[in-house]
């Protein structure tokens, strides 16, 4: 195919649009993307397990978007898990987030929230489906490994407590339109 000057600016003009009008890489058909928190408890540090665990979430197409190791404090285990104080395993669960380092991270992508909760599965892992984390990895409730917010409000909630806003990155995976139908991606269809 020959191509003129004027079919190249056509085609450039064409490709432009397809972009400018391509939503947000935030959006998937018309769903905004999620951010959740991931903490890789210490008993995932300790085991040896941070790579396995986090790459699961990456092998998944999810976006890590922060990511650090760090002592939690007393204080702030308490400000995590502030939706259960009162309860009678409150302080042994602080108690435990805060015994050696974790991992904290914010993974983002469609559905993020949901899917991660149930990649990681229920809380006591003799009960968990095998292939979630808890099962695979776990033996006790105590000692199960990943924690995931379990809702919007609780994403917007506990992110802001483990990361500053400049310690979220934004950038984009270059899988993305492999891992969703984006549309600039090579094939996508129209529903
Ligand atoms: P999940 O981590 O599955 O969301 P919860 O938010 O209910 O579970 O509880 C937070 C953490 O506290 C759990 O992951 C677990 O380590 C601990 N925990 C929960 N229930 C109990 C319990 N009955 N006794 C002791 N520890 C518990
Ligand atoms: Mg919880």
């Amino acid at each position: 195919m020959r191509l003129t000057l004027a079919k190249t600016c056509r085609m450039w003009r064409a490709a432009r649009r397809r972009l400018s009008s391509a939503p947000s890489p935030c959006t998937y058909e018309g769903a905004p993307s999620q951010r959740t928190l991931l903490a890789l408890k210490p008993d995932t540090v300790q085991r040896g397990l941070i790579g396995a665990l986090l790459g699961r979430f990456e092998q998944r197409g999810f976006k890590v978007v922060a990511l650090k190791m760090l002592q939690p404090s007393r204080e702030l285990a308490e400000s995590h898990y502030e939706e259960h104080r009162g309860k009678a395993f409150y302080e042994r669960a602080c108690t435990f987030i805060a015994s050696g380092p974790l991992v904290a991270a914010v993974l983002e992508g469609r559905g993020v929230i949901g899917a991660t909760r149930a990649m990681i599965g229920g809380t006591e892992p003799l009960e968990c489906a095998p292939g979630t984390i808890r099962f695979d990895f776990g033996a006790h409730w105590r000692r199960n490994l990943v924690h995931g917010s379990d809702s919007e409000t609780a994403a917007a909630r506990e992110i802001p407590l483990w990361f500053r806003p400049e310690e979220l990155c934004q950038w984009e995976h270059c899988a993305s339109s492999w891992v969703y139908e984006l549309p600039t991606a090579r094939t996508r269809f129209d529903e």
